[in-house]
């Protein structure tokens, strides 16, 4: 192997997202390595980055991810100061795998045996039960159709839309207060916030005397 095979950790990787977590990494949760408030789930239904195609595509199904920091998708574990991994020795395994002048090895086990979150909640989890709620009411693909909707001037979907937003909101704030979590897992648990979702769509939420109002701003990004 000469010095052009070799990782050179310039932490480009790390600073265009965290890896999304597959089954190998199990063990690094169930130890606490990674703890779920580190964790946020892309539901399915969400545009996501997909490497294959390199576009941004609806996930067919969920993914469970490294968070970002710093309002950026460069990984939670990221030290851009040292520009090293906080926990390069037990790094999940797209981390591993993940080589960029040669991709072959991350690109084959890319969709493979990927975590999802009732991997990680056991079956009859009380969590499950909300979560599954949320999923049902607060749908990534509902929430595109509303916005589309609402933009064309219907009431109804506006409605629909604001009454999504406070759903997702509530629950979020329910969780975090009452759960005896010490750290907020509530993205794991829900997802990006639809206000996040929504500012992807170039959708701006806000609020007058309490009320909820969007701002559909100039179009879809
Ligand atoms: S876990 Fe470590 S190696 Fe993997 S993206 Fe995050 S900082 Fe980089």
């Amino acid at each position: 192997m000469n010095s052009h095979d070799t990782c050179k950790r310039c932490g480009d990787c790390c600073r265009s997202g965290g890896p999304a977590l597959h089954r190998q990494d199990l063990p690094l949760i169930q130890d606490g390595t990674i703890p779920l408030a580190d964790i946020v789930t892309l539901r399915a239904g969400e545009r996501a980055y997909d490497q294959p195609s390199q576009s941004l595509k609806p996930l067919d199904s969920e993914i469970l991810k490294l968070k970002g920091r710093d309002a950026t998708w460069t990984c939670i574990y990221y030290s851009p100061e040292g520009r090293a991994c906080g926990m390069y020795d037990s790094r999940p395994i797209e981390c591993e795998l993940l080589f960029c002048r040669d991709t072959a090895a991350i690109t084959a086990m890319y969709d493979k045996e990927r975590l999802a979150r009732a991997d990680l909640l056991p079956a009859g989890h009380p969590l499950l039960e909300l979560v599954a709620e949320h999923d049902a009411k607060c749908a990534p693909q509902a929430l595109e159709e509303a916005v589309k909707a609402a933009r064309r001037g219907d009431a109804e979907a506006g409605a629909a839309l604001k009454e999504m937003v406070v759903f997702d909101q509530e629950m979020r704030r329910l969780v975090a207060e009452r759960s005896a979590m010490s750290r907020d897992i509530t993205e794991f648990l829900f997802g990006r916030p639809l206000r996040t979702l929504l500012r992807t769509m170039n959708v701006n939420v806000y609020e007058v005397g309490g009320s909820i109002r969007f701002d559909f701003g100039t179009g879809e990004k």
